[in-house]
C-alpha cells in the first residue's frame, strides 16, 4: 500500500511540479489533486488515506525538490479545526486558501484575565442583523500583526455556565474594529501582540461549529496545538525557480516571527560543542548534567514517535500530547541549566564577545515561554491527572453557576 502511494504521488509530482510556476498556482494544484493532505476526506481536498500517507507525500516532495505546505497556525490549527467542526460553507471557502498559504491566521484565545482558565474569557459577541459585533481584549496573540484572519473565541451568552456560553468565530483581521499592538518581550523579540476589538464585525455565518458550543471547538484547536512541536525550516536548492523563491521568502517571513523558538527550546544541540570548546567537558558534574539532558531528549523523542505511530495507525490520540509538551519543557529547562553551568556568569552577557554572540543569554530569557505557550506545565499535569490517571477533578465551584454571577477581577 505504502509503495503504491509513493509511486502514485511521485508520478503526479513529476507530471505537475514546475519550479517556474507561482507558489499559489502550484499549491492550488497540489491541494486540488488531494495530495496536499491525503489523510483528509476526499470531499474536502484529501484522498481518504491513513495518516502515514502524509509522511510519504512529504518525502516524495522533498526528493523532487518541490515545495510543500505552508507552516503555521493556518495549516496547523485552523484547517484541522474547521475540517472537524465545519460548517460546510466555511470548509468550502477557507480550507483551500489556508492550505495554499494565501490566507494567514492567528489565534485569538487568551485574555488578560483568561489564560489557563480560558473559559473565563469576557470578550463578547452579539448578533446584529447579519453580523456578529465583537468587543473585548485579547493578548499574547502570535503573528496577529500580519494575519488576515483570526481564530476567535468569544462569549455569546452570559447567563449560562461559563463553558456553555462560548462561540468560536473566524474573525476578519483587516477592519477598523481590530487594533493590533505589538508587545516587546524580555528577549527583545516582538512576536506577539495585544489585540483590541471595538465593535469588530464578523459575518453571521463565520461560526465554527454551533453557537454556544465554542468550548468543544476550542479544545480541538488546543489538542492540535499540543502536537504542534518544533517547526523545521524547509531547505531548497538555491535559485531553483519562482515557486521556490516565493516559498523561501514566505519561510523567511515566517521564521522572522519564530526565530527565537530554537532558543526557547533550549538549544540542546549546542551543549556538547560548548562544553568541549570551554573545557567544561572534563568536569564530572557538567558531564552528568549533559547525560541527563541527553536522556530527557531521547525519552521526549520516543514519546513523539509513539504519538506519530498511533496517529498513523488511526488510533485516537492518547496522553502523548500533554506528556510530550511537558517533556519539551523539561528538556528546555535542563538545556538552559547546562548552558549556565558551562558559561557561568558569562551566560548573561549579550555582546559580540559573549558566549555564542548572545545566543546563550537569549536561551536563558526565552526558555520560560516553553512551559507557558499552548497551556502551562501545571495545566498539562492537571489534564494528565484527570484524563489519563483518572484522579478526582480539580474543585471548580464556578463550573455550574451562570457566568454573569461569578466574581471577576475589576
Ligand atoms: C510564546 C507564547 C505564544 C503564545 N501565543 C498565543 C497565541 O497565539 N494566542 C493566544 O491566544 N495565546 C497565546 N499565548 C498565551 C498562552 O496560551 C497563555 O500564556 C497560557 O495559556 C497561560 O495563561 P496566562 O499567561 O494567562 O497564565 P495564568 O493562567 O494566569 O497562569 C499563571 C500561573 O498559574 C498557574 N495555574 C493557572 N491555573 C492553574 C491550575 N488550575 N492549576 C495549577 N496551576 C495553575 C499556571 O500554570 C501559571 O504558572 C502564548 C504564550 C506564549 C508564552
Amino acid at each position: 500500500m505504502e509503495a503504491d502511494v509513493r509511486s502514485e504521488v511521485t508520478a503526479w509530482i513529476e507530471a505537475h511540479w514546475d519550479p517556474d510556476r507561482t507558489l499559489a498556482d502550484w499549491r492550488r494544484d497540489l491541494f486540488d489533486s488531494g495530495w496536499a493532505v491525503p489523510s483528509w476526506p476526499a470531499r474536502w481536498g484529501g484522498r481518504d488515506l491513513p495518516r502515514w500517507a502524509e509522511d510519504v507525500v512529504a518525502r516524495a516532495l522533498a526528493a523532487a525538490g518541490a515545495v510543500g505546505l505552508p507552516l503555521g497556525v493556518g495549516p496547523g490549527l485552523a484547517a484541522p479545526t474547521i475540517l472537524e467542526h465545519g460548517p460546510d460553507a466555511l470548509r468550502e471557502r477557507l480550507l483551500a486558501p489556508t492550505m495554499t498559504g494565501e490566507l494567514t491566521w492567528c489565534q485569538l484565545f487568551s485574555e488578560p484575565d483568561a489564560g489557563s482558565d480560558l473559559a473565563a474569557l469576557t470578550t463578547t459577541a452579539r448578533l446584529d442583523g447579519d453580523e456578529w459585533v465583537v468587543s473585548g481584549q485579547k493578548v499574547w496573540n502570535t503573528s496577529a500583526h500580519h494575519a488576515d484572519v483570526g481564530l476567535l473565541v468569544a462569549r455569546t451568552d452570559w447567563d449560562v455556565p461559563k463553558h456553555n456560553g462560548l462561540t468560536y468565530f473566524v474573525l476578519p483581521m483587516r477592519q477598523p474594529g481590530v487594533e493590533v499592538r505589538p508587545l516587546r518581550q524580555m528577549n527583545e523579540h516582538r512576536s506577539f501582540n495585544e489585540v483590541f476589538l471595538s465593535d469588530a464585525r464578523v459575518p453571521r455565518d463565520h461560526v465554527v461549529g454551533e453557537v454556544g458550543a465554542g468550548w468543544r471547538v476550542a479544545l480541538t484547536t488546543l489538542a492540535f496545538e499540543r502536537r504542534f512541536g518544533a517547526m523545521a525550516r524547509p531547505s531548497f536548492a538555491p535559485s531553483a525557480g519562482r515557486a521556490v523563491e516565493e516559498a523561501q521568502a514566505e519561510a523567511a517571513g515566517y521564521f522572522e516571527t519564530y526565530k527565537w523558538y530554537p532558543q526557547r527550546a533550549g538549544r540542546a544541540d549546542l551543549v556538547v560543542s560548548q562544553a568541549q570548546a570551554t573545557g567544561a567537558a572534563s568536569d564530572p558534574v557538567v558531564r552528568q548534567e549533559i547525560a541527563r539532558l541527553h536522556a530527557l531528549q531521547r525519552a521526549s523523542r520516543w514519546t513523539a514517535e509513539r504519538a506519530r505511530a498511533n496517529l498513523a495507525l488511526g488510533r485516537t490520540p492518547g496522553p502523548e500530547g500533554s506528556i510530550g509538551k511537558l517533556a519539551l519543557s523539561h528538556v528546555a529547562r535542563q538545556a538552559a541549566r547546562v548552558h549556565s553551568l558551562i558559561a557561568g556568569a558569562d551566560a548573561l552577557l549579550t555582546g559580540p564577545d559573549s558566549p555564542l554572540g548572545g545566543v546563550i543569554a537569549e536561551v536563558l530569557v526565552s526558555v520560560p515561554a516553553q512551559s507557558i505557550a499552548g497551556g502551562t506545565d501545571e495545566i498539562q499535569r492537571n489534564i494528565l491527572g484527570e484524563k489519563a490517571l483518572g484522579l478526582p477533578r480539580e474543585p471548580a465551584p464556578d463550573r455550574d453557576a451562570p457566568f454573569r454571577d461569578l466574581p471577576r477581577n475589576g
